[in-house]
């Protein structure tokens, strides 16, 4: 069948909006028709990549209606609502066996190489093949998937609110309640006030933790944050201000008895918030790394550290059950405890999409909560 889709051919080079033609789903796949998707920052770092296979359909928060179905899919049927995960586990490997499915080796293999988990590709144009990126490809009105991408969810759920579950919903969100293991009383500290900082309040908020305390650079970013269920904020120093970075900390333990938090999250993506998130964290406490640093390495006081009994700890995929916690956290979001409409700050269509990415890297309008694709 034909369908309408954005193709990155060039590193850095505007998108280009072309009919194509996409195969049948093949064994354990899925056609979907995508109906909204999130614009992630993770889509323009791939942009810009020199490693980025081409040509390519960029996208990976996706949410849209099942429309085929390839051989031995049953537990999805055609016209079920599903959000797209791109972490589609496949439940063999070591890390799946142990419990840890985000961590999933057949995915990591297949992630960037811009194929479906069976090595191949389902999109063409006049013959050419063109790549999947992170599996499923949402910057396309329909999109072939692995079987295990489809979430089935409610219907009642806006597509434009269920297509961020995959993504920033998830790191966000699972980073203060599964790996940070947030719980009643806590008091937390949140780096970072984009799209995944913002879920990981909601997180910290669903699990009623006590103090929630919001760092951003941006004021406009901490009213979002405000809005999501912090209870302090605090504007971030600018890198390498050692002087606002001490006063930040000093205000942190000020709010906390002078011990600092049960729990500090990084979605900087910045060694900045991960060093705030150190001095912020008490005795005993835990440190969360959710972004991903460009920087090579980054430093904490070696001495003491024993004493301190700190735990510093990565964070992958929001450390969920691609699975089983996304459809928990779509009857999260129908229940309102997590206010996913808020995320949302723009809507665009496919001639907007170029304009929407670049957005993503302007000092002026980046982290602004989401920019959502939406195909009707
Ligand atoms: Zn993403
Ligand atoms: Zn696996």
């Amino acid at each position: 069948m034909k369908t309408k889709a954005a193709i990155l051919r060039q590193c850095g080079q505007p998108m280009s909006i072309e009919t194509i033609d996409i195969a049948p789903p093949q064994n354990n796949e899925v056609l979907v028709e995508v109906k909204a998707s999130g614009i992630c920052r993770s889509d323009l770092n791939s942009y810009f990549d020199p490693a980025t296979p081409l040509p390519i359909i960029l996208g990976h928060e996706g949410a849209g209606v099942v429309k085929a179905l390839g051989k031995g899919v049953t537990h999805v049927k055609e016209g079920d609502h599903v959000a797209l995960s791109w972490v589609p586990s496949c439940g063999n490997c070591f890390y799946c066996l142990k419990g840890t499915r985000q961590l999933c080796d057949t995915v990591a293999q297949h992630l960037f190489n811009g194929t479906l988990l069976d090595g191949t590709k389902r999109f063409t144009r006049d013959g050419t093949k063109i790549g999947h990126y992170s599996l499923i490809s949402t910057f396309s009105n329909h999109t072939v998937v692995p079987a295990k991408s489809c979430v089935p969810i409610p219907q009642e759920l806006p597509f434009e609110q269920a297509c961020l579950l995959g993504c920033s919903v998830a790191t966000g969100w699972g980073a203060a309640r599964k790996a940070g293991n947030v719980q009643a009383g806590d008091h937390v500290a949140i780096f970072g006030s984009g799209g995944v900082g913002v879920a990981a309040i909601m997180g910290a908020k669903g699990a009623r933790a006590d103090k929630i305390i919001a760092i951003d650079r941006k004021l406009v970013n901490l009213e979002n944050a405000y809005t999501s269920g912090a209870t302090d904020s605090f504007l971030a120093p600018e890198a390498n201000d050692k002087k606002s970075s001490q006063d930040l900390t000093a205000k942190i333990m000020k709010l906390t008895a002078g011990r600092g938090v049960d729990c500090a999250i990084d979605t900087t993506g910045h060694t900045a918030g991960f060093e705030g998130a150190w001095y912020a964290t008490r005795k005993g406490g835990t440190i969360i790394v959710v972004g991903a640093y460009m920087a090579k390495t980054m430093s904490i006081p070696s001495t003491g550290f024993h004493q301190k009994a700190k735990t510093i700890k990565g964070c992958f995929y929001g450390d969920i059950d691609p699975y089983k916690d996304l459809q928990h956290l779509a009857n999260l979001a129908l229940q309102g405890e997590l206010p996913l409409g808020s995320l949302i700050r723009r809507r665009v269509k496919f001639n907007e999409l170029n304009d929407a990415m670049l957005a993503l890297d302007d000092p002026k309008t980046c982290n602004m909560g989401r920019t959502v694709l939406t195909f009707d």
